[in-house]
């Protein structure tokens, strides 16, 4: 990109101030070198809303997007997180590589119309439904790696490793065959995802074991060993059913949290997707570890997790990031919104996330933004010299912003609107949403329809 362009914002949230008629500077790659006060002359472009940094997804699994409003008709027995992985199996071994990146590239565009600007995808449709690995293995992961650059998005691929069925199983089951890899093919996975990254200035690259129940203890251990970059994100699924909980104890002696916690140098660069169930001093341990927990409110509530204990875990100084997870819903203010309500229906009190004096929706979201894209290893979620340009655009114009201060802005966007209050996304400084569009909306919707329509007749 043009290493010389400026653009002009009237209103603009940097870092814990807001700001008006500033000019962001960029260097290459989209990269702020440096923001100013400055007018609209003295900019290549101008942007007239309300400027705050894009959100990182910090938990997604794109082809999930597929059975989205289909696990609805009641099962003959309860149903429950496991009965909707079952449906989810059934789609996840139909997806060919093509129909893969083609959904891939249109959720990708429904995160960025809906203000997420980079997205951690946990990625383990790795190989042929009957388990064979494509002639590329890593086939599957250079899809998604399209998909992003073309949608242009910011991406953390997460390559998952997968081994076996459960706690004590020795493989997976059948329907998991296209998961799975020992830790040397995994290793060789992720160098080879390196290597095609290596130009992308977007795309970042993570280590995914996928949960306790599929990565045994010994595997884990060779993968953190062997992988040379000792700095990359680690995510993975844990304490989200109570029936792990159990599995673990049974298995391990103890519950997840605290065996991970015993086992692995667990730290910031860790992500703790759901989390949902620790004990209290799981929580605190976990927390004084400086780990991550990736929280999806949405999907959490859609497959009855439990709900995380989000003020209990602030107060002892714990992190969080938000997640789309599923992908049944795919809208940042839904999430944030939804992390505060499950707080409020538990104590009865209102704005239970934030201090005294403080914007709930302005601690919500500075807070979602900043601590995400450190676990996405993304230069992201602030507005400062050296992260990058990745930026949101609220309609200062919108009914329900237009003449309201910044703060109370974001919270009407957060409590009481949805995407149509954003007028553009950015990222690396370049526009990829306008006025609620896309530049390639039309024939990505169309794709994705098509995928759709032939899971169906297939
Ligand atoms: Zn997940």
């Amino acid at each position: 990109m043009d290493a010389s362009l400026k653009i002009y914002c009237k209103m603009l949230l940097q870092e814990d101030q807001w700001r008006n008629d500033v000019v962001i500077d960029l260097a290459a790659d989209g990269i702020i070198a440096k923001i100013e006060e400055g007018s609209p002359q003295a900019a290549d472009t101008c942007i007239s809303g309300i400027v705050v940094p894009g959100m990182p997804n910090a938990h997604s699994h794109c082809f999930q997007r597929l059975i989205a409003g289909l696990t609805g008709p009641r099962g003959s027995h309860n149903d429950s997180f496991w009965s909707w992985r079952e449906v989810m199996y059934r789609t996840a071994n139909l997806v060919s590589p093509e129909q893969f990146g083609a959904v891939a590239q249109w959720v990708f565009v429904e995160m960025l119309k809906a203000g997420f600007t980079s997205c951690a995808e946990f990625h383990y449709l790795h190989h042929q439904p009957n388990g064979v690995v494509y002639a590329n293995p890593a086939e599957m992961s250079e899809r998604l790696i399209g998909a992003a650059t073309q949608s242009g998005i910011a991406m953390t691929l997460l390559p998952v490793l997968y081994c076996s069925a459960g706690f004590g199983k020795e493989s997976v089951a059948h329907e998991q065959q296209r998961f799975a890899h020992s830790p040397s093919q995994y290793l060789r996975l992720l160098e080879s995802c390196k290597k095609i990254i290596s130009d992308k200035s977007l795309i970042e690259l993570g280590i995914a074991p996928h949960s306790l129940r599929a990565v045994p203890a010994n595997s884990l251990h060779e993968v953190l060993q062997s992988w040379p970059d000792k700095q990359c994100p680690v995510h993975l699924h844990i304490a989200e059913q109570p029936a792990e909980i159990e599995d673990c104890r049974h298995h391990l002696g103890v519950r997840p949290v605290e065996w991970l916690l015993d086992q692995f140098s667990v730290d910031q660069r860790w992500c703790l997707v759901h989390a949902t169930h620790m004990s209290d001093s799981e929580l605190q341990l976990a927390a004084a570890s400086r780990a991550t927990v990736g929280l999806c409110p949405t999907t959490e509530a859609d497959l009855g997790d439990g709900v995380f204990r989000t003020a209990d875990w602030l107060k002892a100084g714990g992190c969080f990031a938000i997640g789309t997870d599923s992908n049944v819903r795919i809208s940042v203010a839904e999430e944030l919104r939804l992390l505060e309500y499950n707080e409020r229906l538990r104590s009865g009190q209102r704005n239970v996330l934030t201090g005294t004096g403080t914007s709930c929706g302005r601690f919500l979201y500075q807070h979602a933004a900043r601590t995400g894209a450190a676990v996405l290893g993304q230069p992201a979620g602030r507005l400062a010299p050296g992260c990058r340009a990745d930026l949101l655009e609220l309609d200062a114009d919108h009914e329900l912003l237009n003449g309201r201060e910044p703060d109370v802005a974001l919270d009407s966007w957060i409590f009481a609107g949805d995407k149509s209050m954003l007028k553009s996304v950015w990222v690396a400084g370049q526009r990829v949403v306008n006025q609620g569009h896309h530049v390639a909306d039309t024939s990505l919707r169309s794709a994705f329809a098509q995928v759709l329509s032939e899971l169906k007749s297939g």
